[in-house]
């Protein structure tokens, strides 16, 4: 049954296929620039002197030293770099990392975004950017940091390290998966999440063994695109908040948190958006929707990501503080967020035990 729904859609212009980077000095001038500031990371910096040669005339300069998480340092420095160089669009090419000092940029300049992402964490889709300073990391929405423009070009994708692959894809799953139960989940982004989901469990399996494949990059690509989608449309809930914590409060990487802790607030949230189990378990698929949390255990599993916060430098000491940072604000959530609940919740995590079948959901 279809209810009310109110659903915002986003502007923004979409290139997808193998080979879409050739036409970059296109997309470019589509948006007006004639000195692109390009971006990546310093360990991508060819990304950029390969960007930057094909726009051509309309490249300004490389900016190759975006980091993880956005230092306000970095942030400041490349926006002296773009007002030096007198650029008029940034051009970002990499992962989140890269896209989120392009939207550190547009933020303080107002510069247009083109962005060519090159894992799944879908933040080109998003009006949503981060700053850390301090050692704090605070995020926002904004308009001016949602790209113009996106090229997806899957070729790019091929050298994504298995050990990247896996976990940046269950982070893509993560978004359609709180998509599904967030406040503001509509007809449309609920089609788009179980479409996320459908894509790309099927296609990283052959991603991590088999990382040439252009098809199974392709699907991949194509189910992050509609995961980040559903992220830049509807505001998500336990699951990002936990990642945000963990990630910012104990400098944890982002996409292997994500999938560490999927499988358990998916557990912790089941009985209470039962329309989102059966969603996602008609797209992975499986055919018990109480199964759900373990299937997505397994799934991170045969990808051959860790799975227990301990592995991936959380220490068992940090757990109380970690459950107390969660519960110290309210958000929307499909289950009330319980200091002892979300206790339990972390120490299955840290432990990486499988999400039991549960009994106790009403499915
Ligand atoms: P990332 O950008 O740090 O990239 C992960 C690793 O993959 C890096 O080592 C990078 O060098 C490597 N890499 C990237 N592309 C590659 C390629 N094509 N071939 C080989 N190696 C490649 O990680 P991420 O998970 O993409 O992004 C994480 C960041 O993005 C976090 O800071 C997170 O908060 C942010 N994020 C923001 C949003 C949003 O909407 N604002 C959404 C998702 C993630």
């Amino acid at each position: 049954m279809i209810g009310s729904f109110v659903y915002e859609q986003l502007p923004g212009r979409i290139i997808f296929g193998p080979g879409t980077l050739r036409e970059l000095q296109e997309e470019a001038a589509r948006l007006g620039a004639a000195r692109a500031l390009v971006v990546s990371t310093p360990g991508h910096r060819q990304f950029a002197e390969e960007a930057a040669r094909l726009l051509g005339a309309r490249a300004g300069g490389i900016y190759a030293q975006a980091v993880m998480h956005v230092p306000v340092e970095t942030s400041r420095a490349a926006c002296n770099e773009a007002r030096r160089l007198g650029a008029d669009c940034v051009v970002a090419i990499g992962g989140g990392s890269t896209i989120g000092l392009a939207k550190a940029i547009a933020l303080e300049t107002a510069l247009p975004i083109l962005a060519v992402p090159t894992t799944y964490s879908g933040s080109e889709m998003t009006p949503i950017y981060g700053l850390t300073e301090g050692g704090r990391k605070r995020t926002g929405r904004d308009l001016r940091v949602l790209p113009k423009t996106v090229i997806y070009d899957p070729v790019l994708t091929l050298d994504l390290p298995p050990h990247v692959t896996g976990p940046s894809g269950m982070n893509a799953i993560a978004h359609c998966v709180e998509g599904l139960y967030s406040q503001q989940a509509n007809p449309m982004t609920s089609l788009m999440a179980a479409e996320g989901i459908r894509a790309l469990s099927k296609s990283l399996v052959t991603c991590v063994h088999d990382p040439q494949d252009l098809t199974a990059r392709t699907e991949a690509l194509y189910g992050a695109w509609v995961a980040g989608a559903v992220l830049g449309t509807v505001r998500t809930a336990l699951h990002h908040k936990l990642c945000h914590v963990l990630g910012g409060s104990f400098n944890l990487p982002h996409a292997e948190t994500h999938t560490i802790i999927l499988p358990h607030v998916v557990a912790y949230n089941a009985a209470a958006a039962p329309d989102a189990m059966r969603a996602i378990a008609a797209a992975l698929p499986i055919r018990d929707p109480a199964g759900v949390p373990g299937a997505l255990y397994d799934l991170a599993v045969s990808l051959g990501a860790r799975v227990a916060l301990r592995d991936i430098g959380l220490s068992e000491s940090d757990l109380d503080r970690a459950a107390d940072i969660a519960c110290a604000s309210l958000y929307p959530n499909p289950r009330p967020v319980e200091r002892p609940a979300m206790r339990e919740l972390l120490d299955q995590a840290f432990r990486g035990v499988r999400p039991a079948h549960g009994p106790w959901c009403p499915l």
